[in-house]
């Protein structure tokens, strides 16, 4: 059984709540703060918060966060040779920074992922 709704393109959707815009018309934003995803988008009048991305975000800059940082560890201790708490400090600020600025990428994304599917919460 197919539906008769236009099929919504992914790749554009999941690249507009990346740069975080609204998936379905790439003009407004997603969020209102830093994570919190807007009631609707302003533009085009999406209900955007009836996306709901539960933990995925979180779970998959976990994976991103750790994949990046392995190499950049085990690069920097090879080449520099610091002392211990030296990179122990430079690997918590890279942490910390890289887990702020993926996050927000990644619930974008997500966001786009979840409307162009169009998984929305039922609740909402
Ligand atoms: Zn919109």
């Amino acid at each position: 059984m197919e539906s008769d709704e236009p099929k919504k393109d992914l790749k554009k959707a999941m690249g507009r709540g990346l740069l975080g815009r609204c998936p379905n018309c790439g003009r407004g934003k997603v969020f209102t703060g830093y994570l919190t995803v807007r009631d609707r988008c302003g533009d085009c009048d999406e209900p955007l918060s009836a996306y709901k991305t539960a933990d995925l975000p979180a779970v998959f800059t976990i994976l991103l966060v750790g994949v990046l940082l392995v190499p950049i560890l085990w690069v920097g201790f090879a080449v520099f040779r610091p002392e211990p708490l030296v990179l122990f400090g430079y690997i918590s600020v890279l942490t910390v920074l890289l887990t702020l600025v993926l996050l927000r990428l990644v619930k974008g994304a997500n966001v786009g992922y979840l409307w162009a599917i169009d998984e929305r919460d039922p609740g909402a």
